[in-house]
């Protein structure tokens, strides 16, 4: 064993650690509990629903899909603490 090898980790063993890691990303998921703009109801939505999430009350869309977590539209919101 050579006096470089002990000095410096062999960056292909590094790289081949971060992507193990970058595998399994911290999931900064929640729960949004939003107010309709159209009808005032109120829903919890989850931050990174995968589907079209509408108004279970009027029926309007609430959530557009984007690369990551989902986009809220037709609606704001509420700051109420969940519990
Ligand atoms: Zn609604």
């Amino acid at each position: 064993m050579s006096a470089k090898d002990l000095l410096y980790p062999s960056t292909e063993e590094q790289s081949r650690v971060h992507k193990k890691k970058s595998l399994i990303p911290h999931t900064k998921s929640y729960f949004n509990r939003v107010k309709c703009e159209n009808c005032q109801n109120i829903q919890i939505i989850y931050s990174h629903a995968t589907t079209t999430i509408k108004c279970f009350k009027c029926g309007i869309v609430l959530t557009r899909k984007t690369g990551g977590k989902c986009e809220l539209i037709n609606c704001l919101v509420h700051k109420d603490k969940l519990r």
